[in-house]
């Protein structure tokens, strides 16, 4: 084991993805010795391609806006959400929702992306190892150990005054802790791919992601550069056991029977094989203890219906960065601002969360595909989906009115009753 820990840094950071840059970012410009250790060698595949408009302000907070807007993504300027069987859809165009501030997005290819921001880490003064996985972690009382295994096989031991947790699904020391909760009703499996010659949208709609409601599943597309278009399915972990077939089949067979898809298939073809990740939607009991905290994908993960992970693991990771550099001037292993991140992050997080629990709701999918923006409620929506995670009364009222209404179109039919397929 090669052993330095005679130099403390500032901060060691796990994992480079958007939530580990953002942090290590964050931490280097605020003038901290900043660490990141991340196992693979980037540029990696990841998925997650779909950003939100609001990803914006957290890019230029950064100053990372102009390498990101210089890269060739494809512009998102809105979300269609369809019915399986093709009989609606509902366009949330970004740029006609009158408390949305950002007009559109990006679809990105993460390799791409993630190697940008991680590369912007570095030159904000951040050390960034790659091919260096941790190992374990022990936090004493005025440091955190970390032991990580770099390219060559050897085994090193370094130290620093606090730990953020940015390992993404890996989960490293909520794992390690026994912290993540599932939720119950929400095992699911995602299978996905890339595809050529998908049929998208083109003229005013290009770049469009397109979400397909099946009946106790979902479809989304993602047109990215090039010809290429991410396609994934996402399906209750149940359901795909009782299918027994293997992960291909199920994707295939749910691509020839849903009319909304199929059409768009006519001459596709794959262009890498499927991946598969399963079980993905959890929380953490804890996102902060003492000299740690869990930021991103590893501070909890939810359903990717609407496109949140990147937008909530950056900001999650900001918001994390800005209260360690505020612990090292105190000194303290656990401070207000650590207690407060973990609230403002599960409140993140509940607000797409309360969206998604929903979607799987036939009487809310009916209302949520008819809109109507009587009192700007579409408008709401259109703000939250679009990354509005900092509520103003204007919205909030509006948003409860609209989960109200959706409710008690369980009872009395406000929406008319569609089929899903
Ligand atoms: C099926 C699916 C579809 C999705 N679609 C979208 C979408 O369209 N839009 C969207 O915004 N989000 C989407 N997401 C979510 C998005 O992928 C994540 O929210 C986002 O990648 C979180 O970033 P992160 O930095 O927290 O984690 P990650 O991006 O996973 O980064 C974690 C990094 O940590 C590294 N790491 C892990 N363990 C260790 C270790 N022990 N030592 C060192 N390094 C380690 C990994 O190699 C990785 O690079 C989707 C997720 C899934 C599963």
């Amino acid at each position: 084991m090669n052993v330095s820990p005679e130099f403390l840094w500032d901060v060691i950071v796990i994992g480079g993805g958007p939530a580990g840059s953002t942090a290590a970012t964050t931490l280097a410009q605020a003038g901290r010795r900043v660490l990141v250790l991340e196992k693979s060698k980037f540029p990696r595949f990841h998925i997650g391609e779909s950003l939100l408009p609001y990803n914006r302000k957290i890019f230029e907070e950064l100053g990372v806006w102009e390498k990101v807007s210089a890269a060739g993504f494809t512009k998102k300027r809105a979300a269609q959400f369809i019915m399986g069987n093709d009989s609606r859809g509902n366009r949330l165009d970004f740029s006609k929702g009158s408390f949305t501030e950002f007009p559109d997005a990006m679809q990105v290819e993460r390799a791409k992306f993630d190697e940008i921001l991680l590369e912007h880490s570095r030159e904000n003064g951040a050390e960034v190892r790659e091919e260096s996985q941790v190992l374990g972690h022990v936090v004493e009382k005025n440091r955190v150990l970390v032991q990580y295994k770099s390219a060559d096989g050897q085994k090193h031991e370094v130290a620093a005054s606090y730990l953020i947790d940015a390992s993404g699904l890996g989960n490293f020391t909520a794992s390690r802790e026994s912290l993540r909760e599932y939720y119950a009703e929400h095992r699911k499996i995602a299978i996905f791919g890339h595809f050529e010659e998908v049929d998208m949208p083109k003229g005013e709609e290009e770049g469009d992601i397109l979400i397909v409601r099946r009946e106790n599943s979902w479809l989304w597309m993602i047109p990215l550069s090039g010809k290429k278009t991410s396609v994934g399915l996402v399906i209750d972990a149940l359901d795909f056991k009782a299918l027994q077939k293997k992960p291909d089949e199920v994707f295939h067979d749910a691509i020839k029977s849903t009319n909304a898809v199929q059409k768009r298939f006519a001459v596709a073809t794959s262009s890498d094989e499927l991946h598969v990740v399963a079980d993905f939607s959890y929380k953490n009991e804890r996102l902060v203890s003492p000299r740690v905290v869990r930021v991103g994908d590893a501070s909890g993960f939810i359903d990717p219906m609407f496109s949140s992970g990147v937008l909530l693991a950056m900001a999650s990771a900001q918001q994390g960065g800005q209260v360690i550099h505020k612990a090292l001037e105190s000194g303290k292993p656990l401070t207000a601002g650590m207690k407060r991140y973990e609230k403002d992050n599960r409140k993140r997080i509940a607000i797409y969360w309360e969206f998604i629990e929903n979607f799987y709701k036939l009487h809310f999918t009916q209302f949520f595909f008819q809109p109507q923006n009587r009192f700007k409620l579409v408008c709401a929506v259109n703000a939250v989906l679009a990354g509005r995670t900092n509520l103003s009364f204007a919205v909030w009222w509006r948003l409860r009115l609209f989960f109200f209404l959706a409710w008690l179109n369980k009872r009395i039919p406000i929406a008319e009753r569609i089929q899903i397929s």
